[in-house]
């Protein structure tokens, strides 16, 4: 299968001639849509056309006190756990997420898995309704 560059497909309508960075711009994207922070980073993004689905790894730049989720205390990481999530989709692609999530050592709460930006329920994807993405919005042939 290989890798594609998502944006390229998402924006070619959109971009320059010439291209050049197309790995960062498909990270950048994504990092913009998630709403992702520091230490969390966009690690890869890998295109499955045949089963229409945009895959991405998301990853800790370091292992960083995170939150715990009930107090927001800053915590030991206790270890990771591997998970994967079904994100709103992106353009007609399924949009899976995959994640190292760590769990926290909590003095008050005891071990438990740090929450993550992109699992907030209030949050909505701003792809296929923001002007600038729009406009690439479209089934790539
Ligand atoms: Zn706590």
């Amino acid at each position: 299968m290989g890798e594609l560059s998502f944006s390229r497909l998402l924006c070619y309508r959109a971009r320059p001639a010439g291209g050049g960075g197309k790995d960062m711009r498909d990270h950048e994207l994504y990092t913009t849509i998630l709403g992702l922070q520091a230490p969390w980073t966009v690690e890869r993004v890998e295109v499955d056309l045949p089963g229409k689905a945009v895959h991405v790894w998301l990853g800790r730049t370091d292992d960083t006190p995170a939150p715990c989720p009930e107090c927001q205390a800053a915590c030991p990481i206790y270890d990771h756990r591997e998970r994967e999530w079904r994100h709103l989709d992106t353009c007609q692609l399924q949009t899976r997420l995959h994640a190292r999530v760590p769990r926290v050592q909590c003095p008050t709460h005891g071990v438990v898995q740090s929450a993550v930006p992109w699992a907030t329920p209030a949050r909505s994807s701003r792809c296929c309704s923001s002007g600038s993405l729009s406009t690439g919005c479209r089934r790539p042939r």
